[in-house]
């Protein structure tokens, strides 16, 4: 029988979205299936998930941000290397190399006005039959909601941050 992949969507405002999607990159891996993980929005940083991904042959790692946009004035930078992840996106989804593809903090490209929705959909649904995407992200449109088969909306019971604990390392980063 032919593999189907899927489209899920890990949304919410509680912990565990990225994570979530690394989870299932792992199993993949663990089948020796190919993986290629983008992340949109966030900047070179030393999270923990990218020094690692260095070591493993099956994983591509593309970085698409400039860093969090939120509070930022000028986001002309920031959307142009949004629109340029995105085409890669786009390349790497069409490519028919992957089994799965991660496209990390990707929802924040239509909530900040980066990239139409309906791009998004487009490529999606055109996306090789056998490869399952992941999207994460905060405020998940309701377009794309529509055509994903899973989705899991993460809430806050509690975080540790609201108590003022920092981010710390092999945690959230
Ligand atoms: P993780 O990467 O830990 O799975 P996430 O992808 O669900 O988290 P994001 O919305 O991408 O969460 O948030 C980015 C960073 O903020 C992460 O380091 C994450 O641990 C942290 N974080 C997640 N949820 C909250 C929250 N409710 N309050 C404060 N910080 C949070
Ligand atoms: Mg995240």
């Amino acid at each position: 029988m032919k593999r189907k992949g899927r489209i899920v969507i890990h949304t919410g405002d509680g912990k565990g979205k990225t994570t979530a999607a690394l989870g299932t990159v792992f199993r993949a891996l663990g089948h020796d299936q190919k993986v290629c993980v983008i992340q949109f929005i966030k900047g070179q940083g030393k999270y923990g998930e990218r020094i690692f991904a260095e070591q493993l042959d099956n994983l591509d790692w593309h970085i698409c941000g400039k860093g969090f946009v939120f509070n930022k004035e000028n986001l002309d930078e920031d959307r142009k290397v949004a629109e340029e992840g995105f085409a890669l996106a786009a390349e790497v989804i069409a490519s028919d190399r992957y089994d799965l593809v991660v496209l990390d903090e990707l929802t924040y490209l239509p909530v900040l006005g980066f990239l139409p929705v309906e791009k998004i959909v487009d490529t999606l649904i055109a996306k090789p039959q056998r490869l399952t995407i992941i999207i994460t992200g905060r405020k998940a449109p309701q377009e794309l909601i529509e055509i994903a088969d899973t989705v899991s909306d993460i809430t806050v019971v509690k975080h540790a941050f609201q108590q003022g604990i920092k981010a710390q390392k092999g945690v959230e980063f």
